[in-house]
């Protein structure tokens, strides 16, 4: 049955209902209710089939968009998650916690002749949604086992890529990660209204399903050094993520109450997982009645102002030294913030902390936006004279994250690494300088999207193939 297509000149488009601000400051369901099905054919009936589909060029991934959005206008589920899961290790995570109005949505040609963007995100989730309910998504089952290993450090997106196409192929895949549930950042760090943690649970038993060996609670450094994994392992993939929080060196920036964005939204997370957490219970990792400061501009400052409204923060806001339209987030998200109660206090910057032993306040000063640098972005100049006091019980800091020492940290001194403390690899290969240890992600590339580390993964995992099928190879030579 041919569906037409281009139905984007009488057909608006629409994402699924959205649920309203006052239920949403209630909860930690996701914001978006699910397509029903005539809704997404008829969504996905919008694309105009683009010769060069931007949304694809866009993509990370190049999720071939236009075929799938098809398949779905014609009813023909099945194989459009055949399709959008050949290109992508998680299209259910990648559906509800992509910036597509950076991405896909954003380049969409439709978008940009001023129709509207058709909703790829939501088609995608869709999709998956429904092939999870019906079964589609099985383990794989390799053609041929291999007899070869390989030890992937860190079960986060980039990791969980690299040994779901690991396995595919035949490898026995040991992930190893330091803490006690599979995900990195996608289960402790996103929040539960974008990423309900059941999505997460339910990929980490489809690895375990898979034959994928987890190693959990397991710290390179304590438990093994990275050169004793490397002998246990015919390669190892390094795919850490990025951990260590950027501080703010200020005066009173030692105060109690002050605290990094990552502790608290963990402890939110563990907390809605049903963990036992000291640090939220005693109320400094929780904004419950407290007047909230967020310092930061990325999704992370999203997040965390987003969590606070929710635990019943007295007030919530967003101190960013540039403006809207110069910050990293998703402007999605900041208009989600808004609708649910979220201040922001644009061209701020903090120079300092009030309080005697807890904080009290947050002194900052205004910016003026000046000359654009060489990166194309004005630079922030402090207005003189412009200082003033914000009241805050509890203020987070979501001012990015740089590298671990992972040399220190993994008891490996041969490591090597740039000087921002990312491993450095060969490009062509994704090896570092040690042979056999390959690195991915945001350890390599610096902190970054969901998306691209699953992308990384998943090229981690053809450089290890090609290696480890050389490697046979060579061997088989020398025994003749
Ligand atoms: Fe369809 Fe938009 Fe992609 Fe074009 S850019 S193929 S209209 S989704």
């Amino acid at each position: 049955m041919a569906t037409k297509m281009l139905q984007f000149v009488k057909t608006s488009g629409e994402m699924p209902a959205k649920r309203t601000a006052e239920i949403r400051r209630q909860d930690w369901l996701e914001v978006y209710g699910p397509y029903v099905r005539q809704k997404a054919e008829e969504q996905s009936s919008r694309c105009s089939q683009c010769g060069v589909p931007f949304c694809q060029i866009h993509c990370p991934l190049q999720n071939n968009i236009p075929d799938w959005l098809k398949l779905t206008a014609e009813g023909r589920l099945e194989e459009a998650y055949e399709v959008s899961s050949a290109t992508n290790s998680m299209p259910e995570i990648c559906g509800r916690i992509c910036p597509q109005d950076r991405l896909c949505e954003g380049n969409c040609v439709i978008e940009q002749s001023g129709h509207g963007a058709v909703t790829i995100g939501s088609i995608e989730k869709y999709i998956t949604d429904t092939a999870w309910a019906e079964g589609w998504v099985k383990p794989p089952t390799p053609l041929r086992e291999r007899d070869q290993s390989v030890g992937i450090i860190g079960a986060g997106p980039g990791g969980i890529a690299a040994a779901e196409q690991l396995r595919r192929l035949g490898y026995q895949v040991h992930l190893y990660d330091r803490y006690d549930r599979v995900g990195g950042l996608l289960i402790y760090g996103i929040p539960s209204f974008k990423l309900e943690k059941e999505i997460v649970a339910r990929r980490a038993q489809w690895l375990a399903d898979a034959g994928i060996q987890l190693h959990l609670n397991f710290e390179i450094g304590r438990d093994a050094t990275l050169q004793e994994l490397r002998s246990r392992h015919d390669a190892v993939l390094v795919a850490t993520g990025v951990y260590k929080a950027r501080d703010l060196q200020a005066p009173g920036s030692g105060l109690k109450g002050i605290v990094a964005a990552l502790d608290y939204l963990t402890a939110s997370n563990r907390t809605g997982l049903g963990d036992d957490v000291p640090e939220f219970t005693d109320g400094t990792l929780n904004a419950a009645g407290k007047r909230v400061v967020v310092i930061g501009g990325g999704d992370t400052a999203m997040d965390c102002v987003r969590t606070a409204v929710r635990q019943g923060a007295v007030s919530v806001k967003c101190l960013y030294r540039r403006n809207r339209a110069n910050m990293p987030g998703s402007q999605r998200e900041v208009q989600n913030a808004e609708e649910e109660g979220v201040e922001f206090v644009w061209q701020a910057a903090p120079e300092g902390f009030l309080g005697d032993d807890a904080v009290t306040g947050v002194r900052a000063h205004s910016i003026h936006l000046g000359v654009a640098d060489a990166t194309g972005r004005q630079s922030p100049v402090v207005i003189e004279g412009s200082a003033h006091t914000i009241e805050a019980d509890l203020v987070i800091k979501a001012l990015g994250f740089d590298p671990e020492d992972l040399p220190t940290l993994f008891d490996a001194p041969g490591l090597p690494v740039t000087k921002w403390g990312t491993v450095k690899v060969d490009h062509r290969t994704m090896m570092t300088a040690v042979e056999g240890i390959f690195a991915a992600g945001d350890i390599v590339r610096g902190a970054s999207l969901v998306v691209w580390a699953i992308r990384d993964g998943r090229d981690a995992a053809a450089a290890i193939d090609s290696f480890l099928v050389a490697k046979a190879a060579a061997l088989a030579v020398a025994a003749e």
